[in-house]
């Protein structure tokens, strides 16, 4: 915690224009504390998608909760707002578990879609965390990643858009009695003395060493979204009719975290790709709805047909801010050729 720590998060602050920022140690100890800070416990319902990585989830559970798993939009890729009215109203109709909390994750560097979930989050009286572990940076509707929901945490992992060179993340709110809950929970439950723990915290403290490298990469980081966007920019229009791909909603920007398209024999092009030395990943192979510990998780009334229709054709391209021209060239005709030779 030394002085660089209290730094950058004076310059998350300004860059986000959140009131209170706290780094801690991960981008899944910030949910698991936005959580504990909101008080979700055993008993409570959190609403999340099932396509997402793990620790959307992981940290429901962690705190003793239950995930409700939600559908996404076939375009976006987000949280789908009607899939989660569903979902929270079965929830209420069952009357087993209380509606706590929705967990909106914004997918591949896109903000989910905010206004629609809130609407639902205050018929309901619902808090919303933004798991904006991959679109820090990124903005919606006029605010930045940081000012959405009621409390949003992100992830400083090294394949982040804004990545330290460990582990590292941060959580981000208006709400002064949130921070006051964030600022003692991610330090032992800390009261207003040092040795006098008032709750039960974590030990999640962001290294000094780490927040010198985020303080320095703080500094390029509108660039390297600048020329992210590019990147995505040229893909989009170069990108062969019969691929699907995420697409950026109106008033929102994305800090392209992943570029996503989709296909039917995703393999057999990535196998193509592959022998032209263009590298693809699939993020993420198996929803989390069919992961081992959250088999029996509930899920919205709708089903999760647009998840499984993604998690099992989509495939990422490389993304980063330093591809050449001349590389995203390459990597388009290798496409090209790759879906032309089928
Ligand atoms: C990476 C990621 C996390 C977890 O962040 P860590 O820093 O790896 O703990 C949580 N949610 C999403 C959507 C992520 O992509």
């Amino acid at each position: 915690m030394g002085p660089e720590v209290t730094k950058l998060e004076e310059n998350l602050a300004s860059f986000s224009g959140s009131k209170y920022v706290f780094s801690c140690a991960n981008g899944t100890d910030a949910l698991q504390l936005a959580l504990m800070a909101l008080g979700v416990g055993p008993g409570d319902a959190v609403f999340a998608p099932s396509f997402t990585f793990v620790a959307t989830v992981e940290a429901v559970r962690l705190v003793g909760a239950q995930p409700v798993f939600v559908d996404v939009d076939q375009k976006t890729f987000n949280m789908c707002p009607d899939s989660l009215a569903a979902a929270v109203g079965k929830i209420v109709q069952d009357g087993e578990l209380h509606p706590k909390a929705i967990i909106p994750v914004d997918l591949f560097g896109q903000p989910a879609d905010y206004d629609e979930i809130l609407q639902v989050a205050d018929r309901y009286s619902l808090k919303v965390v933004a798991d904006a572990a991959q679109s820090f940076g990124a903005s919606y509707r006029g605010k930045n990643v940081g000012q959405l929901g009621h409390i949003a945490t992100t992830s400083f992992f090294p394949a982040k858009p804004l990545g330290c060179y460990g582990d590292g993340g941060a959580i981000f709110t208006d709400d002064e009695e949130l921070a006051s809950e964030v600022r003692s929970l991610r330090n032992h439950g800390q009261g207003i003395d040092r040795y006098d723990n008032v709750k039960v915290g974590l030990n999640s403290r962001l290294d000094t060493i780490q927040a010198a490298i985020l303080l320095e990469k703080l500094k390029i980081f509108p660039s390297e979204i600048i020329n992210r966007d590019k990147v995505a920019h040229f893909y989009s229009q170069q990108i062969p009719e019969e691929l699907g791909r995420q697409v950026v909603m109106s008033g929102a920007s994305s800090v392209w975290a992943q570029y996503t398209v989709f296909c039917e024999e995703r393999d057999s092009i990535r196998d193509g790709l592959s022998k032209l030395g263009i590298p693809t990943a699939v993020y993420y192979p198996k929803p989390n709805h069919l992961q081992t510990p959250y088999l029996s998780a509930i899920r919205s009334p709708t089903g999760l047909r647009n998840t499984e229709y993604l998690q099992e054709r989509v495939f990422s391209l490389p993304m980063h801010p330093y591809l050449t021209e001349e590389t995203q060239t390459q990597i388009m005709t290798g496409l090209k050729n790759t879906l032309s030779s089928r």
